[in-house]
């Protein structure tokens, strides 16, 4: 099978690269093309070990430097979005993993669908500010969409147990991240050194910030909706401390069905690489005994309240999950920044949520520019 990869220094990314290396002589795989951003060095020994065809600089500023590195290989170098676009749809690739961060995977991937490319998504952002357009383009080329996610991998595996009409609801677990069980006294003074230690999972900045307010929850309960065309109030969140089930479904006749495993990424960026089949995995199994207990509990939307401002604009639909996006991704940078404080993170999005008119049916040049202004009104 022959991929390529955007967002390959990435957390997701360079995961997956080593899901490539595990699998060798077992199912191989060429990587064809590969980019980064900001880390440069990282993107040159990639390109040294896995000899794609192309990398790409996505931020232009690094393209010199990125050439000037691999001038004594055969690789391509390219920059920008340009460069992702070619990069995602590149001649003789199988699939695309879309693990950039944020709304710029968007129009990279569907390129790569256009061009006839399987999809394994790690990138929840685009399903989620573009769902009704990418779900059309998956139905009308024909590809494959393999969620990367791992609540929603753990979904499509547990839907398996059944058909789609038997499925009553789905259950999506989350770990309730850092600040579980803090009022928003206890929160009003949080750091992003605090936020940006999760308790389970080692991910990039912006998904870890996304974790800690439960904006990821809500992102992926949209995510749900499109990858398995259900209604926002069919996905119930159950928050699960210990991160063993991964995500359920219940049938009608009650019957539950769970994917469980220890926490890696690597084991739902491997099954999207290999799906139908399963090979074997590096890693541990779970040993139930020394677990010893799990624990479920219901999420505190008051005090999280980017879960419901999510839903919300899940049940508004048109253009509001775009502005939910949008205002999210500048309240985490802003936050990063300590220019507004964690409580401030779902204010600001809630403000501007409520400035916006929704729009039903937008279309890509619409989610392209609602995008664009939510971001500009908000510098
Ligand atoms: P990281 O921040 O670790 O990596 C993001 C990747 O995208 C890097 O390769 C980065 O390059 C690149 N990148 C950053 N900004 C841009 C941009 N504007 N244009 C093009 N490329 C850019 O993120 P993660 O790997 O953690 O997450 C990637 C996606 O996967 C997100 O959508 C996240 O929600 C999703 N996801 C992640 C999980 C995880 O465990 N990490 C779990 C489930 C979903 P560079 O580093 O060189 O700057
Ligand atoms: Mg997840």
């Amino acid at each position: 099978m022959n991929i390529s990869i955007l967002g390959s220094t990435g957390s997701i990314g360079t995961q997956a690269l080593e899901v490539v290396d595990e699998l060798k002589g077992i199912k191989d795989i060429s990587v064809l093309a590969i980019t980064g951003s900001s880390n440069i060095t990282l993107l040159e020994q990639q390109a040294r070990k896995y000899k794609p065809l192309v990398a790409v600089a996505a931020d232009e500023s690094g393209y010199t430097d990125l050439k000037a590195r691999l001038a004594d290989t055969s690789v391509k170098v390219l920059a920008g979005e340009e460069g992702l676009c070619r990069a995602a749809a590149i001649e003789g690739s199988d699939m695309l993993l879309s693990s950039i961060v944020g709304f710029a995977g968007l129009v990279p991937t569907m390129k790569a669908i256009e061009a006839g490319k399987d999809i394994a998504l790690a990138n929840k952002e685009t399903l989620v500010t573009a769902g009704a357009l990418f779900t059309d383009a998956i139905k009308e080329h024909g590809v494959r969409l393999l969620p990367v996610d791992s609540e929603h991998s753990a979904i499509f595996q547990s839907m398996q147990g059944g058909t789609r009409n038997e499925v009553r609801k789905i259950l999506l677990t989350a770990s309730g991240g850092p600040f579980f069980g803090k009022t928003k006294d206890e929160l009003a003074n949080v750091k992003k050194e605090q936020a940006l230690k999760h308790p389970n999972w080692s991910m990039g900045a912006k998904i870890t910030i996304d974790s800690a307010t439960l904006m990821n929850k809500g992102l992926e309960v949209l995510e749900a909706k499109w990858l398995f065309d259900t209604e926002i109030d069919d996905i119930e969140v159950v928050v699960h401390r210990e991160s063993i089930i991964h995500s359920m479904v219940e049938f009608c006749d009650r019957s539950i069905i769970a994917q469980m495993s220890l926490p890696s990424m690597k084991h739902p960026i491997q099954y999207a690489f290999t799906y139908p089949d399963r090979f074997p995995a590096k890693g541990q199994s779970v040993d139930f005994a020394a677990l010893a207990k799990m624990t479920f509990y219901k999420p505190d939307e008051d005090t999280f309240r980017c879960l419901a401002l999510a839903k919300k604009a899940g049940r508004e639909g048109g253009i509001m999950p775009t502005v939910l996006n949008a205002a999210n991704e500048v309240a985490v940078s802003k936050f990063l920044k300590d220019e507004i404080s964690f409580l401030g993170i779902a204010e600001y999005v809630e403000s501007v949520m409520s400035k916006y008119k929704n729009k039903s049916n937008p279309t890509l040049s619409d989610i392209i520019e609602t995008d664009a202004l939510v971001r500009k009104e908000c510098m």
